[in-house]
């Protein structure tokens, strides 16, 4: 993984692993969202609809991210269910441009070339279906 995908700015909020039952949690920083070198804690408030969770904890990304998959070696993530819908668009898509995604384009510019390869692409756009549906 590059170093720029993991240095990405964060969204104020994103979709995390409950820390208590592993469900969908939303998580939100203590300070604000803010850039972060790779595998620093993280601190924050996460909130989970499925048990209930709600308090503060330190996380690493992408680590705790709920919306991940493992692509021959590499870890493909995405901030929440949108982005992951996005993601597998993004990358069925013919042109692959950025910008043809409008609110998603720092976070698509920053997707390692590893995944936009001809032979990880479709790979990649099944695992991330599987992430969304759960399966
Ligand atoms: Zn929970």
């Amino acid at each position: 993984m590059t170093h720029v995908y993991q240095w990405y700015s964060f969204p104020p909020a994103f979709s995390i692993l409950c820390p208590r039952c592993g469900a969908e949690a939303i998580f939100t920083e203590e300070k604000g969202a803010f850039r972060h070198p790779p595998d620093t804690p993280i601190a924050g408030r996460s909130t989970c609809l499925s048990c209930g969770y709600n308090g503060s904890h330190a996380i690493t990304w992408p680590d705790a991210a709920y919306n991940k998959a493992e692509v021959r070696g590499h870890v493909l993530w995405a901030w929440s269910a949108e982005s992951t819908d996005v993601l597998i668009r993004f990358l069925a898509s013919k042109e692959r441009n950025e910008k043809d995604f409008p609110g998603h384009y720092a976070f698509l510019l920053h997707l390692p070339t590893v995944f936009k390869q001809a032979q990880m692409r479709d790979q990649a756009i099944a695992k991330l279906k599987k992430v969304l549906a759960r399966e």
